[in-house]
């Protein structure tokens, strides 16, 4: 008999966490992490226990969005113990930097960071991880969707034409990889007057749902442009845990519903 062909190595279940969905962008600056916390929050609010893991390395924002400060506490065994924010628990690469320090790893160094946050972290009973990813298509993204059993992705993309060639990029590269995509949330899907409550659609409608019909993958919905999402962000209440009855807030809680 022919010798056998060694496989890829199998990909292996992260303890107590059932299930593993990572939120990513074609790139930066799109609101992919706001969505990923808010998101967590909303699966929060239907009763599930969640869980974040920031993996953006090249610009962790999660400590920043749920209000966390300092390293996780280290237990003598060497395993980590997570912040804890509007009852998620939370790791983040962001918690591992000094202050500003920028980051230079090269992809080995911040897959094995990023494998010791997930790995050797006491996550208790989980239902879902969401996984906040850097932007476009690296290191991190391979090693995690060759190592860690993803239940699917979830892809942010503004309206906008350019963003959304990215955002194609990025489902390419999942469907390559045999991850299902979840869907795509289309983030600052039209501009919610604070003060008026007007809606207007600065950038156009329908950019998102149409490449997502293209594409053949689910459209979760559009997120409001809103005052609100980004003050509550920057002062890491987000929205979704402190105003959830806000018009913002439900836009959020119904793409938790579909996926
Ligand atoms: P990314 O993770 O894609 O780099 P962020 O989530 O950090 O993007 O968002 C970039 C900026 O846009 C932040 O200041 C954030 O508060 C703001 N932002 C994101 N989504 C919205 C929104 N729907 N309405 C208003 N501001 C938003």
């Amino acid at each position: 008999a022919a010798p056998r062909q060694p496989g890829p190595p199998p990909k292996e279940p992260v303890k107590g966490i059932k299930s593993i969905i990572a939120v990513a962008s074609g790139k930066g600056g799109v609101g992919k992490s706001t969505t990923a916390v808010n998101f967590a929050l909303a699966l929060k609010a239907r009763g599930q226990k969640v869980a974040i893991l920031d993996a953006d390395i090249y610009g962790p924002s999660m400590p920043k969005l749920l209000g966390i400060e300092g390293k996780p506490a280290m237990r003598d065994d060497g395993i980590f113990t997570p912040h804890e924010a509007y009852g998620i628990k939370v790791m983040s690469i962001g918690s591992m930097l000094e202050g500003d320090q920028a980051v230079v790893w090269r992809g080995p160094m911040a897959t094995s960071a990023l494998r010791q946050l997930l790995r050797e972290t006491d996550w208790g009973e989980i239902d879902t991880l969401v996984v906040d990813l850097p932007p476009g298509t690296g290191d991190v993204h391979i090693s995690l969707v060759q190592t860690v059993p993803l239940t699917g992705a979830i892809v942010v993309s503004t309206p906008q034409d350019l963003a959304l060639i990215d955002a194609k990029k990025a489902i390419d590269m999942f469907a390559r990889t045999q991850v299902s995509i979840l869907g795509i949330v289309e983030n600052m899907s039209y501009f919610l007057c604070p003060s008026c409550g007007t809606r207007s659609d600065i950038f156009g409608t329908g950019g998102a749902a149409d490449t997502a019909k293209s594409l053949g993958v689910p459209f979760l919905g559009g997120i409001p442009l809103h005052m609100d999402i980004r003050e509550r962000s920057d002062a890491g209440t987000p929205i979704v845990a402190t105003a959830p009855e806000s018009d913002e807030a439900k836009a959020y809680i119904a793409v938790a519903e579909l996926v």
